[in-house]
C-alpha cells in the first residue's frame, strides 16, 4: 500500500511453439515494400528480390504479400523457385536472375518465367525455345560493367549483332548490370560501373535496341537515395526484409530508407542448472564458471544456423534482458548463462535475433560477432527451423 510503481515493466515468459522458430511480420514486409516505393520515384517499378525462400522468411507468404500490395515483378534465383511461386499461384513477372542452364531453359518458357540471359551466345537458343512455344519470349540481358561476375563483356555491337541474328521470337524487354562496391562511397567502381552500362545502353539505343527497362539498383543505392541508378526498377532485396548495409566511406550520404527487420528468431529452453564455480561448460571444456551459476541449454544450434563463430561470443534475449552465450554452439544446441536474467524455465521461449524491451538483437550484430554479413545470417537460418507468418 501506497509503494511507488515500479516504472519497468517485466517481460513474462513466454511459452516455445517448436524447439526453434521464425515469426515473420507480413505487415512489416509490406511497410518495408512501401517504404521502398517513397525513396524510389514512383515511375520507378519495384521488383522485390524474393530468391533463397526470400532470405529465409518464406517465398510464397512473402511473395504472396507483395503482389497483394501491388508489386508486378519479383526475382528469384533459378527456376525451381520461380516454378514454386507459380504453383502457389503467384501472377506477377519474375525474373530469374541466375540460371539459364540448358536442361531448365524450356521449363522458364513453360511457367513464363523471365530469365536473365548473360551470354550472348545463349540467344539462339532462346530464340528457339520461342519458335517451339510458339509466342514471343521475353528476357532481360545482364551486362557485366565491372563487377567481375554473371554478365555479357560483349561491346555493343557484337550485342546488337547477336540479336539481330537471334531474330523476332525473343524480346529483349530488360538490360541489367549489377553492382560490386555499391555500400562503398569512397570506391569509384559504382560510377564506373554506372558510366559503361548507361554509354553500352545508348549505343544500344543507337543500332535500335531499346528495352523497356534499364536496371541496376539493388538495395544499398534504394537505402543511400543515389537516384542516378534507379534507371526504369530497382531490385531490393535486403530492403524488404528490413536492412541496409552500413555505408562506407567519408562521402556516404545519409539513410533515407526507414526499413524495418521483420524477422524474430526464436528457440526453447531444454533445460535450466545451477552448476557451481569452476564448472566446464560444453564441448573443449572452453567455458569455465567464474562463480555458481545458473545456465539455460536452448533447442537450436549450428544446424538450424546459428553461427558456430558466436561460441562465447554471441548472447541471446531472455524476457528482455541480454543472456551471454557461453562456451561452443553445437549442432543442436546452445548454452547461455542466465544468472542475471529474470527467471525462465524449461520450455519457455528465448529470442536470438529480434527485439524485446530494451533489448535488440538484428541480423548484422550477429555477423559482426560472427565474422560475416548479415545476409548470410538470415540466409542460414536452416529449413528445419519452423517459420510462423504473423
Ligand atoms: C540478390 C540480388 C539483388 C538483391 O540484392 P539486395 O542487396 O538484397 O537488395 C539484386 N540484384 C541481383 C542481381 C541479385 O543477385
Amino acid at each position: 500500500m501506497g509503494q511507488p510503481s515500479n516504472t519497468t515493466t517485466t517481460i513474462r515468459s513466454s511459452p516455445a511453439l517448436h524447439r526453434s522458430w521464425v515469426e515473420v511480420s507480413l505487415r512489416q514486409i509490406a511497410d518495408n515494400f512501401h517504404e521502398v516505393r517513397r525513396v524510389a520515384n514512383p515511375s520507378v517499378e519495384l521488383m522485390p528480390v524474393v530468391k533463397a525462400d526470400a532470405y529465409r522468411h518464406g517465398a510464397v507468404a512473402v511473395s504472396r504479400v507483395l503482389e497483394e500490395e501491388g508489386a508486378r515483378w519479383l526475382a528469384v534465383s533459378n527456376a525451381d523457385e520461380g516454378i514454386a511461386l507459380r504453383e502457389s499461384g503467384c501472377r506477377t513477372n519474375i525474373l530469374v536472375m541466375a540460371d539459364f542452364l540448358p536442361f531448365e531453359r524450356a521449363a522458364l518458357a513453360e511457367h513464363h518465367l523471365t530469365p536473365v540471359i548473360h551470354d550472348i551466345h545463349d540467344l539462339a537458343d532462346w530464340a528457339s525455345i520461342a519458335q517451339r512455344f510458339g509466342r514471343t519470349l521475353p528476357f532481360h540481358l545482364k551486362i557485366d560493367s565491372g563487377m567481375g561476375r554473371l554478365g555479357t563483356r560483349a561491346d555493343a555491337s557484337a550485342i546488337a549483332d547477336a540479336l539481330q541474328a537471334a531474330g523476332p521470337s525473343i524480346e529483349l524487354e530488360g538490360l541489367m548490370t549489377h553492382f560490386a562496391s555499391a555500400a562503398d562511397f569512397d570506391s569509384p567502381q559504382t560510377d564506373e560501373q554506372c558510366a559503361y552500362f548507361r554509354k553500352l545502353a545508348e549505343d544500344l539505343a543507337a543500332r535500335g535496341w531499346k528495352p523497356k527497362y534499364l536496371h541496376m539498383a539493388s538495395t544499398n543505392p534504394v537505402g543511400y537515395a543515389v537516384r542516378d541508378t534507379f534507371c526504369d526498377l530497382v531490385r531490393p532485396g535486403h530492403a524488404i526484409y528490413g536492412y541496409v548495409s552500413p555505408a562506407r566511406g567519408t562521402k556516404a550520404p545519409s539513410l533515407e530508407l526507414r526499413v524495418k527487420p521483420a524477422l524474430t528468431w526464436k528457440a526453447a529452453v531444454l533445460a535450466v542448472k545451477d552448476v557451481e564455480a569452476n564448472a566446464r561448460i560444453g564441448y573443449g571444456g572452453m567455458h569455465v564458471t567464474r562463480s555458481a551459476s545458473r545456465i539455460a541449454i536452448l533447442a537450436a544450434g549450428y544446424a538450424d544456423g546459428i553461427p558456430h563463430r558466436l561460441g562465447a561470443r554471441g548472447r541471446v534475449i531472455v524476457r528482455g534482458s541480454y543472456a551471454p552465450i557461453i562456451g561452443a554452439v553445437s549442432m543442436d544446441l546452445t548454452t547461455i548463462d542466465i544468472t542475471n536474467c529474470p527467471p525462465v524455465g524449461v520450455g519457455d521461449s528465448v529470442i536470438l535475433l529480434g527485439s524485446e524491451g530494451e533489448a535488440s538483437i538484428d541480423a548484422q550484430q550477429i555477423a559482426r560477432l560472427a565474422g560475416t554479413i548479415s545476409y548470410n545470417v538470415l540466409c542460414g537460418i536452416h529449413a528445419r527451423v519452423k517459420r510462423v507468418h504473423l
